[in-house]
């Protein structure tokens, strides 16, 4: 069988998986990320981008390309409750003035052609299927694609798999604390909806959300417990959650289909072992209700591969559990969808205050490259 030898090989090519790869490309190592999926191809998420996640897309330099692309930015919030709302302007700090919520097909491509730009080497189409072992160490993955089956060998795997992360259970990653609760939701692309942007809808139950984005476009998305989900068609969800947007709802163009998604309880697990690691949703989900995975994966990306390059990559975790574990217990509180309006609102500040000491630990990181130095 076909071996080839990198420093790192990371399965997933998305925000943890590409961003990753970038950083570790960029200090100098040889990387490959592959991916079964292809490239510029949507995936099930809405994508409300937060500060912190606008601030790695800004210090990595790819901001523009997003700006680019006609994504609109974005300098309003609005909280909507059952007894009234809530506005936030937002101020520049962090270098950042404004939030964007890109399609996916435009953040996981620039994403990705930025690891390109760097050096990494990107295959599609091609699925990893088991890892390596010398016994003690994982030392690769196995790999196929629609010619062959072959074996990468590396000094560090990283699965970036996503919440279902067959890395996670390839190399017995242990769940070090579990989520209780989890919603389900149900999203679709509005056009002509009058929106200043974003807007979040808290009513007992019920969330929702407006999310401006590419192409004159506004993702709308409801979520509620999981149980029940299913007997509640989207538009009565929204209604009973946005009850205000009847009449702007009324005006605009819905969508022609729907994506759902059936929820799960959200996980951390164990980041590092002897030759592997976790990042983004595969060692970290939470509740789609933060609206932060994509965030946070930027922002883990981040820390792995400067403890890589650090030659600690053992210290990733401790890290990624530092600024998780706020949001951890704040996100899954709210989605147990058992706070009343003022409960919402108390959840809600904790969340933000989570999101600002991340925001903190990011800012205070140094310049773009992370230095060159090996494994
Ligand atoms: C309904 C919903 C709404 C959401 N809304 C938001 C939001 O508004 N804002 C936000 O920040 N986050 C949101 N999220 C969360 C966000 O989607 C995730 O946190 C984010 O995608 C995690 O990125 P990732 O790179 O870790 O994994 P993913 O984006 O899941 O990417 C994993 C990749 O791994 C590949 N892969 C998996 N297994 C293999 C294998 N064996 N071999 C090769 N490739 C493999 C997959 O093809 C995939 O491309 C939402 C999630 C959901 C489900």
């Amino acid at each position: 069988m076909n071996v080839e030898h990198y420093d790192a090989v990371i399965v997933g090519a998305r925000p943890a998986g590409a961003a990753t790869a970038m950083l570790l490309a960029r200090a100098g190592l040889d990387v490959l990320v592959v991916d079964r999926s292809e490239y510029g191809r949507d995936t099930l998420s809405t994508h409300a981008l937060m500060r912190a996640g606008v601030l790695q897309l800004a210090r990595w330099g790819l901001l523009e390309a997003v700006v680019a692309a006609g994504t609109p930015p974005i300098r309003r919030t609005q909280f909507h409750y059952e007894d009234g709302t809530s506005e936030i302007s937002l101020k520049p700090a962090a270098g950042v003035d404004a939030l964007y919520a890109p399609r996916r097909t435009v953040l996981d491509a620039v994403l990705v052609d930025a690891a390109r730009d760097a050096g990494a080497t990107v295959r599609y189409g091609t699925t990893a299927t088991d890892v390596v072992s010398d016994g003690s160490c994982v030392t690769g993955i196995s790999l196929r694609d629609e010619r062959s089956e072959y074996v990468v060998r590396a000094r560090l795997t990283i699965g970036a798999d996503g919440m279902n992360s067959r890395v996670a259970r390839l190399v017995g990653a242990a769940t070090t604390r579990a989520g209780r609760h989890a919603s389900a939701f149900a999203y679709g692309y509005w056009t002509g909806l009058d929106v200043d942007g974003y807007e979040w809808f808290w009513r007992p139950g019920v969330m929702g959300g407006f999310i401006p984005t590419n192409d004159g476009a506004v993702c709308v998305c409801v979520g509620a417990p999981t149980e029940g989900f299913g007997g509640v068609s989207y538009a009565q969800l929204l209604e009973r959650a946005a009850p205000d947007a009847r009449e702007r709802l009324a005006h605009a163009n819905p969508p022609a289909a729907l994506r759902r998604f059936a929820g799960r309880p959200g996980h951390l697990r164990r980041a590092t072992g002897p030759g592997w690691a976790l990042v983004g949703d595969a060692g970290y989900f939470k509740d789609p209700l933060s609206t932060h995975g994509i965030t946070d994966a930027l922002r883990d990306a981040e820390l792995l591969a400067r403890a890589v390059v650090a030659g600690a990559v053992q210290d990733f975790e401790a890290e990624r559990d530092r600024l998780s574990e706020q949001l951890f217990g704040v996100v899954d509180e709210l989605a147990a969808y058992e706070w009343d309006n003022g409960q919402v609102r108390r959840l809600l500040l904790a969340l933000s205050s989570a999101m600002t000491d991340e925001v903190e630990a990011l800012a205070a990181l140094d310049r773009p490259q992370v230095p060159t130095m090996p494994v």
